[in-house]
């Protein structure tokens, strides 16, 4: 085990955190919902693999047709045509809603969102960004630049604190300025109603107008969002919210991305794209993790109008649309809708909100408990009063209890007080 500790320190980054300090979990294999350590010991993963594993690791039936794949093509481009991409790109279009029907592949959800923000200043000609406060996009530089959480960001790749750089730094309404935690502007997450009945979104739309009005140029690229907001801690808008968002960005030449990376793929339930729970239609949907059950993999899907201004260059991606991908990726279609996902996220996460909101009644140092079927925030609190987050070190002995009952849980939100339950 110290051998073991001895070469992840040595071979890895110092950037990449283990969740748990004492002892970290060494997983050496899966089988849906369960994973095992070296030792044997048996885990419940709530966490999926950061939202990832969507239909259970190592599924029997996606495993065999990679497989099959395997054994057939891995690679070739897609300067060539070969049959799993077209089948896969046809049956995820059969998913989405007109006019969505343009698909670009990529391997992250990082690239996907870094491609929709190129392709929106190509398609409006215009170069500001507006994301929420605590939202995260990504870890390459320019989806830095669009992720809020300042925990995420490098000063000098993303633009913190610089305007008009290659990086958006705009971060719009009730979210404030790029450092989050210092904002004096109320968030969502301060917001007091209970799950799902927020009246206050007059007032987060007039806090928006009054960005648009005082730091944002008259014309904007795009706007991007989370359906529910996943590392900024399960955080739900309120009724109407992201309609009058979307309104107010297209009066402005924006283009409207959700950003489906956790919500897509019937991670909330009752919708299999988070956005159909919002009474929308993005202009650019971007999706990963759930896509290929934690195979690599990401993609943009579009409009044909937005397509057609980039078509005007040459884009090119040596791995995206691989065909090992794409059939993990057809597979994983097939098993959601053979296994019902969509309906054991909306079955088990009702369950799981009622009893946790049982919980929440009970616990002074639950403050709230929310999100939408398999994508559930718990927030850790010093007590109901005063809201203030639970201690880091407090929010630590309890992932470590977790792990000692065998279970696997994540954390997220501004200050990280958010345990999170997204396994299906
Ligand atoms: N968007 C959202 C909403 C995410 O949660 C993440 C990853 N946590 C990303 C984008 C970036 O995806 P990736 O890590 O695959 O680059």
């Amino acid at each position: 085990e110290r051998m073991m500790e001895i070469r992840r320190q040595n071979c890895n980054p110092m950037t990449m955190k283990v969740t748990y300090y004492k002892k970290p979990v060494y997983i050496h294999q899966g089988h849906m919902q369960w994973l095992w350590d070296v030792d044997g010991r048996r885990y419940l993963d709530l966490f999926a693999g950061v939202a990832t594993v969507s239909v259970g690791h190592c599924h029997p039936k996606v495993t065999s047709a990679a497989e099959k794949q395997l054994r057939k093509l891995w690679h070739t481009t897609n300067i060539y045509v070969y049959s799993p991409l077209h089948e896969y790109t046809e049956k995820l279009a059969a998913t989405l809603p007109d006019p969505l029907k343009v698909i670009y592949l990529t391997n992250s959800g990082s690239e996907a969102n870094d491609l929709a923000m190129l392709m929106a200043r190509l398609h409006t000609g215009n170069f500001d960004v507006i994301t929420l406060r605590g939202s995260y996009h990504g870890g390459s530089p320019h989806t830095m630049g669009l992720t809020s959480n300042a925990a995420y960001k490098y000063p000098v790749a993303s633009g913190l604190g610089c305007h008009n750089t290659m990086c958006p730094d705009v971060f719009a309404g009730p979210w404030g300025g790029s450092n989050c935690r210092d904002s004096p502007i109320q968030t969502i997450r301060d917001c007091s109603c209970p799950q799902g009945s927020c009246t206050a979104n007059d007032k987060y739309i007039g806090q928006l107008n009054e960005v648009f009005a005082t730091s944002v140029p008259s014309r904007i690229a795009a706007f991007f969002a989370e359906p529910i907001m996943g590392v900024g801690g399960a955080v739900q808008y309120p009724k109407n919210f992201l309609k009058d968002t979307y309104k107010l960005v297209r009066e402005r030449g924006g283009v409207c991305i959700a950003d489906e990376v956790q919500t897509g793929f019937g991670r909330t339930g009752s919708h299999f794209w988070g956005f159909q729970g919002h009474d929308v239609i993005p202009d650019m949907v971007t999706m990963a993790k759930g896509i290929a059950n934690g195979f690599p993999m990401g993609a943009v899907v579009t409009t044909p109008e937005v397509a057609a201004s980039f078509a005007k260059g040459v884009h090119f991606n040596t791995f995206g649309g691989n065909p090992v991908a794409c059939a993990i990726a057809s597979s994983v279609l097939d098993t959601m809708e053979e296994d019902g996902t969509q309906q054991i996220s909306h079955n088990v996460g009702t369950y799981l909100l009622t009893e946790l909101a049982k919980m929440r009644d009970k616990y002074e140092i639950i403050g709230d408990v929310r999100g939408k079927g398999l994508q559930i925030g718990v927030e850790m609190v010093k007590d109901k009063a005063s809201r203030k987050p639970l201690p880091p070190a407090a929010m630590s002995e309890i992932f470590e209890d977790t792990k000692d009952m065998g279970v696997l849980i994540g954390k997220g939100g501004v200050y990280g007080q958010v345990r999170e339950y997204m396994d299906r």
